[in-house]
């Protein structure tokens, strides 16, 4: 009987491929079961292989008779491997649907109806585009091949709509379309606006949905019953029949980089994967990222404008509040009070950015500075005042708030700094008889309850508005009229480089949330560093000034985007582990070709009791980075010493967190 050879990918953490063999013929992609050690894994077929004299064992079952991936999507897994430097397995598995990583289910991807039935020959379209929109959809539509393209809009400039007409065009070529979005949850109107337009043709695909929904979509997609897919980041590999059109919405969000276990760019990989099948992909941002600006500099990528309100009312003006000689009341400064006040006179609403979450920040004692701090993280307790509880924020665990100090035994405990709760009650109090809502993770846990808020908000002509970022994402909000930033100075004094980028953008989009009616709106900066080269920038409230200055910022530094970063991260329950750890590892990395610094503690230097490490390396080209990265880790592997064996490590590739 012959015997045929496969290479086969098994979600493990080692760092290559395993060698089974089967007496029938199994397609490139198909989910099989093999014995691996002492247990029975779930594995895919991504090569066939000669014979072979080496003693293979036989593959335990092949799952289903259709291929889970296609021969395009394996290359892009192997290409994510090679460039993450990430198990092949574990790649693989990450974009599985939970329900098909068991063996126990097989994948049934007949269609369930007759495609093509749900698209009126007749599309209409709700909206008339103004002149730009009519302009970027003409551009977008042209598009053919692989073709990266920015859709830079300022916020309100009607993008959604832009992204409609390109979806409808595919479909009418009958192809699908991968949408991504940041937290679909958090910002449902991308979804309604699509659905409304398209129907039962929609699907969506994010982690809030049950694995069984989320098998539906992936299914339905995948059998083309489902044209247009609305995911978060795990979507990115959704297979469908005909795959047409990529649109990245909100390109610039760090929610699309995983920032644990297989740490991948959902960006990145949408790019790749729009090159392989050679379609064209549209990122589209009103703060697009100082990566894709660079791309559009260079002319690796196109850009297409819209530079006006679809409602031609003028942006919000920037003001920067000094606050360094004045008292805060619950971090407001006392102009920004007496501001609040008057927009509430007009009745008109007012919007309270914090990115703090809870009561407060620290729990303190007076007397002998004791600090609370989590057991398990290097992490300051969160005072939550609703809860009675202090909170750490990293891990989640919860301890009771002690009422004398732990370290003295004195009663001069107090919390210090503001978060978004105790900004609620002082708001209450200053003004008894205005409606406020409060938008964070706390107040939207239970389902439906940011819903409830959103249509609160709406319905409430005036008002203020407290909320983290959660609150400046894509809302429109038609009677805001001023918002106050309040902790921007964590961005403008943060060791992370990004952490400047990503203010700037949050700035810009909660002051896209306001003034869309009337164009009268005011943003007032809150900070001590009132000279700031980056916050002046912002001040225009163009974007793309602030950026270009940044960029200049980082070339002359030759920091990212002008250079290429990775951090190699150790982990162990002991420092002194990491160190020895990454100090022996540094060997395997050719410092002629690089520049390499650490080992160094992470800024988040202990994460549930495991203390965090790492070695940053930076290179000219991401070639060279790669290069190196490679050499690295086969050197590693192959290296039996027990130095090695005594820390968890991995690498990331364009870390956003040192
Ligand atoms: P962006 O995503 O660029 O911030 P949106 O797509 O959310 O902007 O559009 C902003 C608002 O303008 C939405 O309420 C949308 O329905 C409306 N809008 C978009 N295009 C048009 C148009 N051509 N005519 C009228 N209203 C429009
Ligand atoms: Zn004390
Ligand atoms: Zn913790």
């Amino acid at each position: 009987m012959s015997k045929f050879f496969y290479n086969v990918a098994i979600s493990i953490p080692l760092r290559q491929a395993f060698t089974y063999h089967s007496n029938q013929q199994i397609d490139l992609g198909t989910r099989v079961a093999v014995k691996f050690g002492s247990s029975t894994k779930l594995g895919i077929i991504i090569e066939t292989l000669p014979n072979t004299e080496i003693k293979t064992k036989s593959i335990h079952m092949v799952l289903d008779d259709i291929p889970t991936f296609s021969n395009t999507e394996l290359k892009i897994f192997r290409w994510a491997s090679e460039y993450y430097l990430h198990p092949i397995g574990e790649v693989i598995s990450s974009f599985l649907p939970t329900y098909l990583r068991q063996s126990k289910n097989t994948l049934d991807a007949t269609p369930i109806k007759s495609i093509d039935s749900d698209l009126p020959d007749n599309l209409k379209f709700e909206k008339n585009l103004n002149a730009q929109q009519s302009k970027a959809v003409d551009f977008l539509k042209s598009l053919k091949g692989f073709m990266p393209t920015l859709l830079y809009g300022v916020t309100g400039s009607g993008k959604t709509e832009v992204y409609i007409r390109c979806i409808a065009k595919h479909l009418i070529n009958n192809k699908s379309v991968l949408i991504l979005a940041p937290e679909i949850a958090l910002t449902p109107q991308l979804e309604s606006r699509v659905k409304d337009q398209f129907g039962s043709l929609v699907g969506i695909y994010h982690s809030k949905m049950t694995p069984s929904k989320r098998y539906k979509a992936w299914r339905d997609f995948r059998n083309g019953n489902l044209k247009v897919m609305i995911g978060t980041r795990s979507a990115v590999m959704m297979t469908a029949p005909k795959l047409g059109l990529i649109i990245i919405d909100e390109e610039h969000d760090s929610s699309y980089k995983q920032q644990d276990g297989f740490k991948f760019s959902a960006r990145d990989i949408a790019i790749k994967r729009a090159q392989m099948l050679k379609i064209p992909i549209i990122l589209g941002s009103a703060t697009p990222s100082l990566r894709t600006l660079k791309l559009v500099e260079e002319k690796k990528f196109k850009t297409i404008e819209l530079s006006k309100r679809v409602t031609q009312k003028n942006p919000p003006k920037f003001s920067i509040l000094d606050i360094n000689e004045v008292k805060l009341v619950s971090g407001l400064a006392p102009h920004a009070i007496e501001a609040i006040a008057q927009t509430l006179s007009q009745n008109k609403q007012a919007m309270i950015f914090i990115n703090r979450r809870g009561f407060a920040p620290q729990f303190v004692c007076s007397y002998c500075d004791w600090r609370a701090m989590c057991n398990s993280c290097d992490s300051s307790l969160v005072f939550h005042h609703q809860a009675e509880r202090l909170i750490c924020h990293r891990c989640d665990s919860a301890f009771g708030v002690p009422v004398i100090c732990p370290n003295c035994s004195k009663e001069q405990l107090s919390f210090l700094g503001t978060g978004t709760e105790q900004l609620e009650d002082t708001l209450r109090e200053l003004f008894p008889n205005a409606s406020i809502h409060r938008m964070d993770r706390d107040s939207t846990k239970k389902a439906g309850s940011l819903e409830n808020i959103l249509s609160e908000i709406k319905n409430s002509e005036t008002g203020i508005l407290i909320g983290t970022q959660m609150l400046i994402k894509g809302h429109d909000f038609p009677n805001l009229e001023l918002v106050v930033a309040v902790d921007v100075d964590q961005g403008i004094t943060s060791l992370n480089a990004s952490a400047i980028e990503e203010m700037g953008q949050q700035l810009i989009q909660v002051a896209g949330r306001a003034g869309r009616l009337d164009g009268h709106a005011t943003v007032l900066v809150q900070s001590r560093y009132v000279n700031d080269q980056n916050l002046l920038q912002l001040k225009s409230g163009n974007y793309l000034n602030f950026a270009s200055s940044l960029m200049q910022q980082r070339q002359s530094l030759n920091q990212p985007p002008y250079s290429f970063e990775a951090t190699i991260s150790a982990s162990s329950s002991r420092a002194q582990n990491n160190i020895e750890m990454l100090t022996y590892a540094k060997r395997y990395i050719d410092v002629s070709k690089c520049i390499l610094v650490g080992p160094i503690p992470a800024v988040q230097s202990k994460v549930r009791g495991s203390y965090q490490h790492h070695l940053v390396i930076q290179a000219n080209t991401r070639t060279l980075l790669n290069k190196l990265l490679i050499k690295f880790s086969e050197s590693l592997q192959a290296d039996k010493n027990k130095i090695l064996k005594k820390t968890r490590w991995s690498i990331n590739i364009d870390p956003t967190d040192l």
